[in-house]
């Protein structure tokens, strides 16, 4: 086999899962991006020197390399989600927050970065204005 030339890895060491579940906002979901996409890159990366693996050994196991498939499917499933969900935080933003200017989405009731109430005031009496009522005719 000449040419051939076994890859090397791009880094030393498999990125720990550290999916936070209780991730929430948009920071959280802009990490949990990038580490899905390192992931989904090592998975690609494993899963191609797998192949490699076994293809210089004449001995191609369909179920492994379908188990190392599925996972990445997995992966960039869930990379694919965050990414549609940070898009639409995005493109969603209602405003910014009147004291630290960071934009918010429209749902947003409190500042995600600084805390403050993001709803305006609303006099109470322009909701309790009561209606002129007609005088009965006749
Ligand atoms: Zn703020």
């Amino acid at each position: 086999m000449r040419g051939l030339k076994r890859p090397t890895r791009p880094s030393g060491a498999l990125p720990t899962r550290q999916l936070d579940p209780g991730a929430e906002g948009t920071v959280d979901l802009e990490r949990r991006r990038d580490q899905l996409t390192a992931r989904v890159a090592e998975l690609q990366w494993d899963l191609g020197g797998l192949v490699y693996e076994m293809a210089i050994r004449d001995r191609i196991r369909l179920d492994v390399i379908v188990k190392r498939a599925a996972a990445l499917q997995e992966a960039d499933a869930e990379l694919a989600e965050v990414e549609r969900i940070l898009k639409i935080e995005q493109t969603a933003t209602a405003g910014e927050c009147a004291s630290c200017k960071a934009p918010h989405s429209s749902g947003a009731v409190y500042c995600w970065q600084c805390g403050q109430p993001l709803l305006e005031q609303v006099d109470p009496d322009s909701i309790a204005a009561p209606q002129p009522i007609a005088p009965p005719a006749g």
